[in-house]
């Protein structure tokens, strides 16, 4: 496997680009929207440098792995030559479906297509092609460069040659993949959606405030950031859309999101990115600021 092709050039899509190009593969880079692809090459710029301050990568290394990602605008020509896609684009199911149907026409018939969907069925999304058995979920956590989880998702018809190549191409990146089946959320967000609905339940049935509540779980349970926190790291909208995944696709109201976090995202408080949610952020500090809507009097 030498050329893969990345689609969608943001938050996880850059990342997922820079690892490759660190680990000698030749990257297409594609994404419907020129700007995203530019601002993904100054990321890529800027984390490399943080690599090398950080004596992780020679100097040397970073124009080499730069000139090894090739941007495009075009789909057909970006999977021209690739024997692997990941895709990485916005989490919206009709999108991802349409996406697929066009890879597959496109692609050359030996490629693997991965999807790196935090919580859309791999065996929905490979059933839109006409090859079942070599599309798989790749799902990275952010960021990238830094995390060593890949969760590698067998869809139902997925098979054991996909696999065992996508294990071997996680190790080979640096990672720590770990097999996991087809069902709504995963493992990774099975486990933490549920915990970060329960401590948005904590708050809005006044147990405790957003501080108290984010200590508890790093003081007692050494997580290294609290779960309202976390949940404005990863976006309430993007955890919101999960929770909604796993309680239809499980029938179960367990995991129904908490009206306090349908209240947020429909106020467009989603979080670091939207500069507020439980917290409050702004570019210039670092400084952990709970919003005024949630301070004690
Ligand atoms: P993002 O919004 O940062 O980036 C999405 C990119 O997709 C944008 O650059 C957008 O221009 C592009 N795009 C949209 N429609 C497109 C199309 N038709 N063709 C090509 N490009 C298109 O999103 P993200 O946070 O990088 O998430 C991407 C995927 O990764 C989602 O499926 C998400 O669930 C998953 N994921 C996200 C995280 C996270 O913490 N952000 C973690 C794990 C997995």
């Amino acid at each position: 496997m030498k050329n893969i092709t990345v689609i969608g050039s943001g938050t996880m899509g850059n990342g997922i680009a820079h690892v490759l190009a660190q680990y000698n593969f030749s990257v297409s880079l594609y994404d419907i929207n020129e700007a995203a692809l530019e601002k993904a090459l100054l990321t890529i710029g800027k984390n490399l440098d943080r690599q090398i301050d950080k004596g992780k990568l020679p100097s040397s290394q970073k124009q080499s792995i730069l000139g090894k990602i090739q941007t495009y605008t075009s789909l057909e020509e970006s999977l021209k030559t690739a024997d692997m896609v990941i895709e990485a684009t916005t989490e919206n199911e009709e999108l991802k479906l349409n996406l697929f149907r066009q890879m597959d026409q496109a692609c050359p018939a030996h490629c693997l297509l991965a999807t790196n969907t935090s919580s859309i069925s791999i065996t929905k999304i490979a059933s839109v092609t006409s090859r079942p058995g070599k599309v798989i979920g790749m799902h990275f956590m952010n960021p990238v460069p830094i995390m060593p989880l890949v969760e590698v998702i067998s869809g139902y018809g997925t098979t054991k040659d996909t696999l065992s190549t996508v294990m071997s191409l996680a190790k080979n990146l640096g990672k720590s993949p770990v097999m996991v089946n087809d069902y709504p959320g995963f493992i990774a967000n099975r486990i933490l959606m549920p915990m970060i609905n329960e401590a948005i339940y904590s708050l809005y049935e006044g147990v405790a405030g957003v501080e108290e509540i984010d200590q508890v779980m790093k003081m007692g349970m050494a997580h290294p950031m609290g779960p309202l926190q976390l949940a404005d790291f990863i976006g309430l909208d993007v955890c919101l859309f999960i929770l909604k995944v796993m309680q239809s696709g499980f029938g179960n109201p367990k995991y129904a999101p908490c009206p306090l976090l349908v209240n947020m995202v429909a106020a467009g408080s989603t979080g670091a990115k939207a500069g507020e949610g439980f917290y409050t952020y702004s570019p210039n500090s670092k400084e952990l600021i709970v919003s005024p809507r949630f301070r004690r009097q």
